[in-house]
């Protein structure tokens, strides 16, 4: 063997005898760094506010739907991941002012990645996302989320519809914030579309 072959050989034996040093010193030096494991779910950290988590099918403060109908969210969505099916409001059954409601609104989250294009192109600001985040489950149908999940929760002064738009009011109050709360012919009545799992409390649905 050349003389500078073993020169070569006898570099590397020295270099091999002082890795495994370095990886004791890399080890010792995180034996004492504090540690920054998450004790999920005993303690649970807040997200960012603009997380992007389950989303919320806000309500007018009246209680009628913001959705139209329009499946502008499902068009835009890359993942194919909702389902819109719009319908229209009689003057005997309205959930929403205007036109269209969703009567059929479906996220199927197997496929949503949180992107978020969804609430941008939505006209009415009916789709908004929550910070809630806790969304696993056990089988893939209960996977995907339907209106009785993503709707926002009644507030005080809000009536679950069906019921007639406020009294003189028309669909460009509701979308301008013109409309205060539950007209009074229909502040007793009783909501029946109580969600099975309610949107976050102070979810962001208000201001995004
Ligand atoms: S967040 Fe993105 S992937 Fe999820 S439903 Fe909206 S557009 Fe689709
Ligand atoms: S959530 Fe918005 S974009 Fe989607 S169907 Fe309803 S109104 Fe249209």
């Amino acid at each position: 063997m050349p003389a500078d072959a073993h020169a070569r050989d006898a570099t590397r034996a020295k270099a091999g005898l002082f890795e495994p040093l370095a990886g004791f010193a890399v080890t010792a030096g995180t034996m004492f760094k504090k540690p920054n494991t998450e004790f999920y779910p005993e303690q649970k950290t807040p997200t960012a506010p603009r997380y992007h988590g389950r989303h919320q099918l806000n309500r007018h403060p009246d209680g009628l739907e913001k959705c139209i109908g329009c499946e502008l969210c499902a068009w835009a969505c890359p993942a194919d991941a909702i389902y819109v099916e719009g319908a229209d409001n009689t003057e005997t059954e309205r959930y929403s002012p205007g036109e269209r409601y969703g009567r059929v609104y479906q996220i199927n989250y197997l496929r949503c990645i949180g992107c978020g294009l969804c609430i941008e192109a939505c006209p009415t600001r009916a789709l908004t996302m929550t910070n809630d985040y806790e969304m696993t489950d056990d089988n893939r149908a209960d996977l995907i989320y339907e209106k009785d999940r993503l709707l926002a929760p009644l507030q005080p002064g809000m009536t679950a519809p069906p019921h007639a738009m406020h009294p003189g009011a028309d669909e460009a109050d509701y979308y301008l914030g013109r409309v205060p709360g539950a007209a009074p012919a229909t502040s007793g009545a009783t909501a029946t579309d109580a969600p099975r799992k309610p949107a976050a409390a102070g979810a962001e649905g208000a201001t995004r």
